[in-house]
């Protein structure tokens, strides 16, 4: 069985949605993950946000296009009467129900309620237009089988069971669609697996069912060197092992969910992204072996804050970094990068929810310092194999940019700095001259 996962971006107009069902409706078995539309996860959160400000006018608004976009989808995909007198009535209960939120503030689980609503629709529509073009196809909604335990982790043992008896109900269909993203908390209610999670729906799914090969087919012909949006000329990269694709992803390559590496690695199942727009290149191969092992690619994650607490105790202290430590573990933030002197510890944290109380009892511990609008830039590859490129290059790099934190060391794959965002993409643009266009660094600095 193979696990196809879509996004957004492969699924954007009727014309997209024709091409990936004529792809999906050739080959052996296969399930595949859709995600909502393109831009209709966005709509659903401003749609929360608006209710929540008593901007009824906007929300409603907002709503009317989410609603419309699905309509005319409908409409343009499908002929037959009954199949649209279906898909309109998905749509409308679908939209009416989001608007029993529309005089009181939407929190807690009803915000996952209202975000689930994209993949609800957008995996119904597909599924109604493969059944019209009489493809052998069954919808099996995630809701039946995606569920995460009490500490928000897929439940991987009840989705196995669950997900197989579904199947099992269809055995000689070869083309299962399933909703990514959404799922069902261990209370039962509507949850999600974080904005992006697609991804992770699809390895999950893999997992479970020890598939051959997990493919994310997405906009871009695999994971690129270096941020698209922000770099010219960045190009693909063939192959990738499971950890430095968790580390690109992990700091900031948003073309895979962070999480969605795990549970195809500890089942050895290849993960390979693929262009929807052009499914002939080759992509990226993610698996347990790395082909070449040097620098890879570079990547910045945003919305860092950094946290530096500073106390004479420290000095020849045993206990102090468990007793900080103990501080993020109660408000489950977890610290991405960390370093420290004989007389501070510097942070970072890219979940702000709980700062407040962190900030008030690690200010028991010492002078707190916190500093936002932070990003990490990661650098990743085996840089013990590099002949050409020194650490000292890679500083000289980024020239006059001020760097606020380094961690090197701790994994040979991955070496990362923190500097101001608004610096961002003058680094990202330098290393790459300097790093991964074999050009002279620039060296600069005063
Ligand atoms: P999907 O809707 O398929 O999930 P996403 O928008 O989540 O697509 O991810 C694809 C986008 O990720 C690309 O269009 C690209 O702009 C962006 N991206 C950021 N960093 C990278 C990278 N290193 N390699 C490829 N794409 C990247
Ligand atoms: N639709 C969700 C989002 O936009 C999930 C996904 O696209 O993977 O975050
Ligand atoms: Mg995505």
């Amino acid at each position: 069985m193979r696990v196809l996962k879509f996004g957004g971006t492969s699924i954007g107009d009727a014309n997209q949605i024709k091409k990936v069902v004529n792809l999906i409706s050739q080959g052996n078995s296969k399930i595949v993950v859709f995600s909502a539309l393109s831009g209709i996860t966005n709509l659903l959160s401003e749609f929360v946000k608006q209710v929540n400000f008593e901007n009824y006018i906007v929300s409603e608004h907002i709503k009317l296009i989410i609603k419309e976009r699905h309509l005319a989808l409908s409409a343009e995909l499908l002929h037959g009467t009954n199949f649209i007198k279906i898909a309109q009535k998905k749509i409308t209960e679908s939209l009416d129900a989001i608007s029993q939120f529309t005089d009181q503030k939407i929190i807690g689980n009803d915000v996952q309620f209202v975000l689930a609503q994209g993949e609800l629709l957008s995996a119904m529509i597909i599924h109604l237009y493969a059944l019209e073009q009489e493809i052998d196809t069954v919808y099996i909604p995630a809701l039946n089988f995606m569920k995460l335990n009490e500490y928000r982790e897929p439940d991987y043992d009840s989705i196995r069971t669950d997900l197989t008896n579904e199947i099992n109900k269809y055995s000689n269909c070869n083309l299962i669609i399933t909703n990514g993203f959404i799922c069902l908390n261990h209370l039962g209610h509507i949850d999600n697996l974080g904005r992006g999670g697609s991804d992770f729906t699809a390895t999950i799914i893999g997992n479970v069912l020890n598939s051959r090969v997990v493919e994310i087919w997405t906009d871009i012909d695999g994971l690129h060197n270096n941020d698209p949006r922000f770099v010219e000329h960045t190009i693909a990269i063939p192959n990738l092992s499971f950890d430095e694709a968790k580390e690109l992803a992990y700091f900031g390559a948003k073309v895979l969910h962070p999480a969605s590496i795990t549970p195809a690695q500890n089942r050895n199942i290849p993960i390979i992204l693929k262009n929807s727009f052009s499914p002939e290149d080759l992509g990226t191969v993610i698996s347990e072996y790395t082909l070449n092992k040097e620098l890879k690619a570079i990547a910045a994650k945003d919305d860092i804050i950094t946290i530096k607490v500073k106390s004479g105790r420290m000095m020849q202290a045993f206990g102090f970094l468990r007793r900080i430590f103990e501080v993020f573990e109660k408000y489950q933030t977890s610290v991405d990068m960390l370093t420290t002197s004989e007389i501070s510890v510097a942070m970072t944290i890219d979940n702000s929810i709980h700062l407040n109380p962190i900030i008030e009892e690690l200010s028991e511990l010492g002078e707190t310092q916190v500093v936002k609008n932070q990003c990490i830039v990661s650098i990743v590859g085996d840089y013990t194999q590099n002949q050409n490129i020194s650490f000292q290059n890679i500083i000289d790099g980024l020239g006059d940019i001020p760097i606020k934190m380094i961690s090197f060391g701790a994994s040979k794959i991955n070496m990362s700095f923190v500097i101001d965002s608004e610096n961002k993409i003058e680094a990202l643009n330098l290393l790459n001259k300097c790093i991964l266009s074999n050009e002279p660094c620039l060296i600069n600095k005063k």
